[in-house]
């Protein structure tokens, strides 16, 4: 097998405890890298369209790519992948610190699980062995305190552990897996797919060397990595960055325009101010900063460890909240108490859940109330009015032990306005997923990606959206006429750097071409930047076809109104910024060729693409 790869997955099927070793062929990783590119072709070939996210049937990947456990800068990442319960669409999330690169020195590029147990169980990998566990006595308990059981009962202090907490084992599905205490694949609902499989965790421990092709490019590509982090032209952003996380632009962002306000309907500068966005930004948070924390090999290090030892909410040893938090539970509701933010992040932690997801549901909720539409009977006696901290606090402990009204809000601002029947008109969701924390109003890119990415509102699939928000010069960012090329180059490239498992902080930091230097230097084949947009356009359409298939057609995914402005704002620095989010998607489908309404691509670019087998399913043997 070529560097970068441990040449195997494994299969595990907890309905009858069998586990199985697949070898990952050179081609495969070839043509699919690795993430979710793999775990898209993995996934499309195991599964029919229609199963039931939640059901046995459901494929639950943990995919790393060729950079994970390596030597290259930011080579720390594995995806999750899986049919999300919230959207019923593909998905895919990935996360950072070291579960990824332990799985890989253990001996598997990728776990596939499918089935489910009666009872409750662990995987425990241990270099090359593969064995179900009994976990009856971890279910119940939160992310951390399950790291610690496992590390106590496996007689290791250095095991890796991705968990899901209760919120998990409920199958709220907001929940996620939280992997190395708090770093997560949060969004889709992936917590929820554990638990219906009654998979409490993973455990992983390796001691396998990683083989790469040509260590010493890639100790050439770190130096370099590392003189453009400290003089590049993004090295200021880099820099702010490791210094303060990704909270370093949280209170620009929240008066710029970038964050969402108000649960997307105010405006930062006059609803929420210069000294509440201050207050919710990494400068004053710091103040309980204790330890910094890096994942895996990674020169930025945007982690920190805070300690709150007093005050409304003395949490302990907690993390400090990434920016989509801070917004999420900040802007969103009008919050500027970094306390408040501070708990919120500590329980969705410990409880395994989106925090972007969970914030935007509580400042849904809190429209609702302030409107009227919600009481506080429904609410649980709790009076959830804009930036009442207590009130965000109380709703989001309940979200997390799904007790009384947190039953149904576990399940995401649009699940709650169904059951409940009203407060729809306030929904700020793409398919049940609720928007991300930049705003296309902001960043124009963003409409179609949150729109049409086959993950629907992510805000880490590359395209314009991400270089609008980033500030960086592609020009007009209200010029549509002719978006389409390099939304599709950008969101390819970021495709790559995604499957490839490095962060995209990291990523950031990469002087031109590195990305494709990293990738020859790990795995020895010749990976030119047509490579590398060949590569891109295959994951995504391999993630496309599975929605295609799923009978999801482009008038399924609909964009909430505020987020296009419709109506324009009138006031700050938005005002009167009206998307034409119809052009930048037909400008996307264009250029793929994938058909504006039943959203196929042309039989012709499945097959440049070597998609032949996508290509019979959706035309038949007329191909
Ligand atoms: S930049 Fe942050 S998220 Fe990315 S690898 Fe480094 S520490 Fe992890």
């Amino acid at each position: 097998m070529t560097g970068g790869y441990m040449g195997k997955m494994l299969f595990v099927n907890l309905s009858n405890g069998k586990t199985e070793e697949k070898e990952l062929t050179e081609e495969m990783a070839r043509t699919f890298i690795g993430g979710y590119g793999i775990g898209a072709k993995v996934l499309y070939d195991m599964m029919d369209p229609g199963v039931d996210p939640l059901g046995p049937d459901n494929v639950l990947g943990f995919v790393t790519g060729p950079a994970t456990g390596t030597s290259a800068s930011g080579g720390s990442r594995y995806t999750l992948v899986h049919k999300s319960p919230v959207s019923g669409t593909w998905n895919d999330a990935n996360s950072g610190g070291f579960f990824g690169p332990e799985l890989k020195k253990a001996g598997y590029d990728a776990v596939f699980v499918t089935g489910a147990s009666s009872k409750p169980v662990y995987l425990w990998i241990n270099d090359g062995k593969a064995e179900i566990r009994d976990a009856s006595h971890l279910w119940g308990k939160d992310t951390k305190d399950t790291w610690s059981a496992l590390m106590s009962e496996l007689d290791d202090k250095k095991v890796r552990v991705v968990a899901i907490g209760p919120a998990g084992e409920k199958m709220a599905l907001m929940s996620c897996p939280i992997n190395d205490g708090h770093r997560a694949p949060g969004r889709g609902g992936g917590g929820a797919v554990m638990g219906s499989k009654k998979l409490k965790a993973i455990a992983v421990r390796g001691s396998r060397e990683i083989p790469v092709a040509d260590p010493e490019r890639i100790k050439d590509l770190n130096r370099k990595v590392r003189i453009s982090m400290k003089s590049g032209p993004l090295s200021k952003l880099v820099t702010s960055v490791s210094v303060m996380g990704t909270g370093a632009g949280t209170t620009d962002s929240a008066l710029g325009g970038d964050s969402p306000v108000k649960n997307w309907g105010g405006v930062g500068l006059l609803d929420f101010g210069e000294e509440a966005a201050k207050k919710i930004g990494s400068a004053e948070g710091d103040k309980y900063k204790v330890g910094k924390y890096a994942c895996f090999n990674c020169p930025i290090g945007c982690g920190a460890k805070y300690e709150v030892k007093s005050g409304r909410w003395p949490v302990g040893e907690t993390d400090r909240p990434e920016y989509e938090t801070a917004a999420a539970f900040g802007t969103m509701t009008l919050t500027s108490d970094i306390d408040t933010i501070i708990k919120a992040n500590d329980i969705c932690n410990l409880y395994g859940l989106d925090t972007i997801s969970t914030g935007c549901t509580v400042a849904w909720a809190m429209e609702c109330y302030e409107e009227g539409i919600l009481s506080k009977k429904d609410l649980d006696g709790v009076e959830l009015k804009w930036g009442n901290g207590e009130a965000i606090v109380a709703i989001t402990e309940k979200i997390a032990k799904m007790e009384g009204c947190g039953a149904v809000l576990a399940h995401g601002s649009e699940a709650a306005a169904r059951k409940w029947g009203k407060g729809a008109e306030f929904l700020q969701t793409v398919r049940g997923i609720e928007l991300p924390m930049h705003d296309p109003r902001f960043a124009p890119g963003y409409a179609r990606t949150y729109q049409f990415d086959p993950t629907p509102a992510r805000h880490v699939k590359g395209g314009l959206g991400m270089a609008h928000a980033a500030g960086a010069p592609v020009g007009d960012k209200h010029d549509y006429k002719t978006t389409g090329f390099l939304d599709v180059l950008l969101t390819t490239n970021q495709e790559v750097q995604n499957c490839a498992g490095f962060c995209l902080f990291v990523g950031v930091a990469f002087p031109e071409e590195a990305q494709n230097d990293y990738i020859e230097a790990i795995t020895g084949w010749t990976f030119k930047s047509q490579h590398s947009l060949i590569t891109g356009l295959r994951i995504l359409n391999m993630r496309h076809a599975f929605n295609v298939r799923e009978g999801l057609k482009p008038a399924d995914f609909v964009l909430p109104k505020r987020a296009v402005g419709d109506p324009p704002l009138s006031k700050g620095p938005l005002a009167n910024v009206k998307l034409d989010s119809d052009r930048l998607a037909r400008n996307f489908f264009n250029f793929l060729g994938w058909d504006m309404s039943t959203g196929k691509p042309t039989v012709g670019s499945l097959r440049k693409l070597g998609l032949e087998e996508v290509a019979k399913d959706m035309y038949g043997d007329v191909v």
